[in-house]
């Protein structure tokens, strides 16, 4: 009986796409930067955090401009 043996994908074992700071806004902007020096140092556990810190930040639907 054949076995189905598919290859694995195996690629980012973080695939999720990475948020983007709002323009405008400063708590985004510092955690970016924080973002951005834990990229420098290879801490993917601060990394993962900011990300998701700046996924939870609370932003009006519609900037005023
Ligand atoms: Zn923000």
């Amino acid at each position: 009986m054949p076995r189905e043996c598919r290859p694995v994908h195996l690629s980012d074992p973080f695939p999720a796409p990475e948020p983007e700071p709002v323009a405008g806004c400063d708590v985004c902007a510092a955690l970016a930067e924080q973002r951005a020096v834990a990229y420098s140092v290879g801490d993917r556990t601060t990394v993962i955090d900011r990300n998701v810190e700046m996924r939870r930040h609370p932003h009006a639907r519609k900037a005023k401009s």
